[in-house]
């Protein structure tokens, strides 16, 4: 039988918080109860963003918290070249299209069209305008010569042509016994980023390849990604790559009811550790 396999997968753009605590520990304890593996990736494609110093705090947390991860970790930024690789083949499938406008561009385009009722995603981003999709080849080659900047987005009505009908498995309850099939609904995100303009891959395209590549059959993590499964399933069907089963965990909220941010310090790990907290009380506090 093969064995579970598991991750925990932070960004190092900041300092981990409770609700990083409770998704880190929920997967550790996941993989013990299964008999399975545990690994940590560092997502770091956001090369401003992403620093050592934070990659170096997240590494102490954890360590600190309990965790025990597998070697050798896997970084982001060390494998453009396999993300390239991926993003050469959507390339050539013609599945996705370089897309020039900005975001004050977008702006000013949805003000233009009177746009009261333009679509937005789940995370209420309005969606691409789909002007660059409808671009003459010539025009975009042109555009691409000139080395004006661009990001590769998904042609998502050619993508969904190809895989007509997604699910995923979403199991419901922390001891996996329970679960049920999710309809993906990748056009909800409209044409997402798939490679930034910086560098060739982005969060949706790293993370589905980085998945298979690690043997991941479980993702756990936090309700926030739940509708981003659906693009992540749909990059899956049109890559060829399994797709695991998932749970979307409960998110650590804070005292005002709202969802934790990076910036807020007074739940920063490392500040709860600093006022004499010890790992075991960071799990009452999540609720482990
Ligand atoms: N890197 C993502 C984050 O820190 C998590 C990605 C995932 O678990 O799929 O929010």
């Amino acid at each position: 039988m093969t064995l579970l396999t598991f991750r925990f997968a932070p960004s190092p753009n900041g300092e981990l918080h409770l609700g990083h605590a409770y998704s880190a520990l929920l997967n550790q304890q996941m993989a013990a109860q299964a008999g399975g593996r545990l690994l940590l990736r560092i997502e770091d494609i956001d090369i401003a963003r992403c620093t050592p110093e934070f990659e170096a705090g997240i590494l102490r947390d954890l360590e600190w918290l309990g965790l025990h991860w597998e070697q050798p970790v896997r970084r982001q930024s060390e494998h453009f070249a396999e993300y390239r690789a991926v993003l050469d083949r959507l390339i050539a499938e013609e599945l996705v299209y370089p897309a020039f406008m900005s975001r004050a561009e977008i702006r000013a385009f949805i003000a233009e069209t009177g746009g009261r009722d333009w679509p937005h995603d789940p995370d209420g981003v309005p969606l691409y305008p789909p002007l660059d999709k409808a671009l003459p080849a010539r025009e975009r080659k042109r555009r691409v010569a000139e080395n004006l900047p661009f990001a590769w987005r998904l042609d998502v009505e050619a993508a969904a042509r190809v895989s007509t009908r997604l699910t995923w498995t979403e199991f419901t309850d922390e001891t996996m016994t329970s679960t049920r099939t999710v309809e993906a609904m990748p056009r909800d995100w409209g044409d997402v980023i798939v490679a930034r303009r910086d560098v060739p891959t982005s969060y949706h395209l790293a993370v589905v390849l980085d998945d298979a590549l690690q043997d991941i059959s479980h993702v756990v993590r936090g309700q926030d990604l739940y509708s981003a499964t659906g693009v992540q399933r749909l990059l899956q069907e049109l890559l060829g790559l399994p797709a695991p089963r998932y749970f979307h965990h409960r998110l650590i909220l804070g005292p005002d009811g709202r969802k934790l941010s990076k910036s807020l310090k007074d739940t920063g790990l490392a500040a709860l550790r600093q006022a004499g907290m010890s790992p075991r009380e960071i799990r009452r506090l999540v609720g482990l």
